[in-house]
């Protein structure tokens, strides 16, 4: 028998990123200006490029973001059923720390900020650093900043000092009461080694925060160049250890990372959700991850970002208006099925009553585990214990099955371990 493994509950993974976020300060207010006096430093002649920020545009960016924000942000969030990453940049352009507890800025408002996190963004939005400042190098031994910027130099890392350095930036998260699930990439960094950038960040995860299975945020693909996947490096299958490259195929089209260009709905998804980068991608049922910028989502209070959000929200529900065919997960949740689904044995043989035994053998736990075996069955018991049938995808859930024509889909929770499934076929299987 034929058995392959399918997305979790038939559904197409999707999640938000948002990147650039920390308590209180508004990364790009310092990020825009940092860039612009060490290019009047190091690079007084180069032309304008808009990736450096527009100097003639930043009275639009304010220098902080409101806790009150966040916590409407994340609620709505949390009613919508909306899941991915949400960064803490730990050390944000090198002002202050986070696990100082940001000092210089108002104590109660840092502190409803880290409520936020904790309440309101963290049960639905993995937490990761964005290495230290998202902006100058820091020079561990002094903490002082260097010359070199996370995202310039460092998207060609220098390898010995790069553990230290992602591991000095999870354990200020950590040290500031969040899990630290993985890592974003401040812009590229990482890209030119990213093999040695997977590697580090594996590391890191398991000294910091004991995690053998994390995830990164370095790449976005643009469709149909090129199609997202969740790729796993440096699997250690008898050990249960890998870490995911979560890859996005979208870009910011909310409100930028500056928090000055407005993004557009139709570039996420048209109305009549026949156009948009989206589309296609759901046709394929490949993960829909889409990335936006915290600054953005605000847009100096304008909102403009969140707006666009709810409207993408809106559509996708129209594509998806009984929650059958997507399901909405943390980014950390999709790096643990694609790891089950590369990382784990499938074995099947025939029992004597026409039937299957299929056994999984893994190291990568994930929920929602899905197979289908290619045979319509009238029972499956699962470690011995009978599932429920169901009838309809929109009702496929752990512990049940779904026969559809020739074939039967079956959702676990699948632990660590080997996991039995045997199958009672339909009396008369050619006539199902
Ligand atoms: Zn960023």
């Amino acid at each position: 028998m034929q058995v392959s493994i399918a997305n979790p509950l038939l559904r197409t993974p999707l999640a938000l990123i948002v990147d650039d976020s920390c308590p209180v300060i508004n990364l790009t207010y310092h990020w825009i200006r940092q860039r612009q006096a060490w290019k009047a430093r190091f690079q007084p002649n180069a032309p304008f490029n808009p990736g450096d920020g527009d100097p003639a545009r930043l009275h639009l960016v304010p220098p902080t973001i409101p806790a009150d924000f966040a916590v409407r942000w994340g609620e709505w969030c949390a009613e919508q059923g909306v899941k991915g990453k949400f960064s803490l940049v730990p050390f944000p352009a090198g002002v202050a720390r986070v696990d100082q507890g940001l000092p210089g800025f108002p104590r109660d408002e840092v502190e409803r900020w880290m409520r936020a996190y904790r309440e309101v963004i963290c049960p639905n939005f993995d937490i990761t650093c964005e290495m230290l400042t998202h902006s100058h190098v820091v020079d561990l031994r002094t903490w002082q900043l260097t010359d070199e910027w996370e995202q310039y130099e460092w998207v060609d890392p220098p390898v010995a000092p790069l553990t230290e350095y992602i591991a000095a930036s999870m354990r200020l998260v950590r040290d500031a009461g969040m899990p630290c699930e993985g890592v974003t990439s401040p812009g590229a960094f990482g890209a030119k080694k990213e093999s040695a950038y997977a590697r580090a960040t594996l590391e890191a995860a398991q000294q910091v925060m004991g995690n053998p299975r994390p995830f990164y945020f370095l790449r976005v693909v643009d469709p149909p160049d090129a199609w997202p996947d969740a790729p796993i490096w440096h699997a250690e299958p008898e050990r249960g250890v890998a870490i995911a490259s979560i890859i996005c195929c979208t870009h910011d089209w909310f409100g930028g990372w500056t928090g000055y260009d407005a993004g557009d709905p139709d570039r996420f998804l048209t109305e009549d959700l026949q156009g948009g980068v989206l589309a296609p991608v759901l046709a394929r049922e490949l993960p829909c991850v889409m990335v936006g910028h915290w600054p953005g989502f605000y847009y100096g209070g304008a909102e403009v970002g969140f707006d666009v959000l709810k409207e993408v929200k809106r559509r996708l529900d129209t594509y998806d208006p009984d929650g059958s065919k997507t399901r909405w997960m943390k980014t950390s949740a999709i790096g643990h099925y694609w790891m089950a689904r590369q990382l784990s044995e499938v074995r099947s043989e025939p029992l004597a009553n026409g039937g299957q035994r299929v056994a999984v053998t893994t190291r990568f736990p994930t929920g929602d585990f899905t197979l289908w075996l290619d045979q319509p069955c009238t029972q499956v018991a699962l470690n011995g214990q009978p599932l429920r049938q169901v009838y309809s995808r929109r009702a496929l859930a752990e512990g049940a099955f779904l026969v559809e024509g020739s074939r039967t889909a079956v959702a676990f929770d699948l632990p660590e371990g080997e996991t039995t499934l045997t199958t009672a076929p339909a009396a008369n299987p050619s006539a199902a």
